[in-house]
């Protein structure tokens, strides 16, 4: 501990895999940090995720291609996107943003900024898995990207793009694919190999053991639902009905939830909760994985975590108030069998369903910043499909914000600056 962090109080608001990373940074520099949650620790987005470290993923979801697949895929009811007729009206500004981003400049930019920080973002992670003792749910066996009926030109295509921004990934095909996962479908024609990305077998635990490292370091962990959020000279106040809190600092990671508290301090947030769904499948030698395959052409992904398979995927915009519509999550086993061999006909009854919210923005970066107008507050926030692959970057680059020390990597990209 040295002087400018003796005593200093700081919160952070959300305690999903991003708010613990934060925390447990925070608390390790030495601050006196407190994770405030509404609910369970990790029990938000951060539960029933796919458990990818994706590092591969540099490339933001607004590209022109979308758009001719996109009525495609809203037509089919087992298609991977699904948007509430109810609810467009509401997000056809995010879709505007997203569409801008589209543009090749902006493409550019994005790409080069998610690249910087996917690319260190497992080498952060290891010592503090270490430290707290969650080696054993952290697996690195690279993933899989299988194709039933690509065109291998394409496929070979889409590798290239790939090595260009420096991604570690074989082409392989069928007989290649199949010895290294048996249990995966005749229809498999090629896949490739990401050989440098990792999982974990139970994403929930691993923010659970995260946050567990940091109460021994010193960190209070309590239930609050911040309704308010106020700058008061040195201090910032939060508060629910009943009670108010001080501190030194806030970190604000509420994930999809964050546009409430971020608009009480005057800054735009175009966020949108991606909805997405999870199927687990209980253990069966039969369908074993060694690492996460993801299908290309039904954009889903299963992953073998200490329960057995996780199918994970779909993107719904819906908002966060609509109900799951569970059927998006048995949707995944329809598409499963396609891609598992031994898959029988139905989802087994004791399948567990889940739905989780994206904290999505429309050029795929989060924000990791410093608020611009608010020097005691922070942001750590918006990491959409990646917020697992992100905890641990995102951890240290708020703790070298707060400490005022310059950032592991440029961070201007991921300000939020950039929608005001
Ligand atoms: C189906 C699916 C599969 C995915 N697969 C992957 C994957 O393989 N790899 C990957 O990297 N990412 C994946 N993701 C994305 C990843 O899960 C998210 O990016 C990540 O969980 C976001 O973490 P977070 O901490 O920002 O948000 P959350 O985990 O949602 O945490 C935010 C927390 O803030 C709390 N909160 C909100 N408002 C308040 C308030 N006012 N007061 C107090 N507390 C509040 C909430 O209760 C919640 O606990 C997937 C997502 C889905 C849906």
């Amino acid at each position: 501990m040295n002087e400018s962090t003796n005593n200093k109080q700081i919160a952070v608001v959300g305690a999903g895999i991003i708010g613990i990373n934060c925390a447990l940074e925070l608390q390790s520099r030495g601050y006196q940090v407190t994770l405030l949650d509404k609910g369970a620790i990790g029990e938000g987005c951060s539960k029933g995720n796919a458990g990818h470290f994706a590092t591969e993923q540099v490339f933001p979801l607004a590209e022109t291609n979308i758009l001719l697949q996109l009525p495609k895929m809203l037509l089919n009811p087992l298609g991977p996107i699904a948007l509430s007729p109810k609810y467009f009206p509401k997000a056809l500004p995010w879709f505007i943003k997203f569409m801008a981003n589209m543009l090749q400049s902006k493409r550019r930019k994005n790409i080069a900024a998610l690249k910087s920080i996917n690319e260190q973002a497992i080498a952060y992670y290891k010592p503090l898995l270490k430290a707290a003792n969650a080696e054993d749910i952290f697996v690195e066996n690279g993933s899989l990207l299988v194709f039933e009926n690509t065109p291998l030109a394409k496929i070979q295509k889409l590798q290239q793009t790939y090595l260009a921004q420096g991604v570690k990934v074989k082409l392989l095909d069928k007989n290649q694919t199949l010895l290294l996962e048996p249990n995966l479908h005749q229809n498999i024609q090629y896949s490739l190999y990401f050989t440098d990305v990792a999982h974990t077998l139970n994403p929930l635990s691993l923010s659970q053991k995260l946050a567990k490292y940091a109460e021994t370091l010193g960190c209070k962990i309590e239930r609050f639902d911040v309704k308010n959020i106020e700058h008061r000279a040195t201090k910032v106040v939060i508060s629910d009905q009943r009670k108010q809190l001080a501190f030194d600092h806030v970190v604000i990671a509420t994930g999809a939830w964050s546009e409430n508290l971020l608009q009480q301090l005057n800054y735009k947030l175009p966020i949108e909760a991606e909805r997405g769904y999870s199927l687990d499948l209980a253990a069966d030698a039969n369908i074993e994985l060694n690492r996460p395959v993801a299908s290309a052409e039904r954009r889903f992904i299963i992953t073998p975590m200490s329960h057995g398979l996780r199918l994970a995927g779909t993107v719904e915009f819906a908002g966060l108030a609509q109900k799951a519509n569970m059927k998006r999550a048995t949707m995944l086993y329809k598409n499963a069998k396609f891609i598992v061999k031994k898959l029988s006909e139905e989802a087994p009854e004791e399948s567990q369903g889940w739905l989780g919210f994206r904290p999505s923005l429309p050029d795929s970066l989060p924000v990791i910043c410093a608020a611009p107008n608010h020097k005691n507050i922070s942001f750590a926030l918006g990491h959409q499909h990646l917020g697992l692959t992100l905890g641990a970057i995102t951890g240290k680059l708020i703790g070298q914000i707060v400490a005022s020390e310059q950032p592991a990597i440029d961070i201007a990209p991921f300000c939020i600056s950039r929608f005001q």
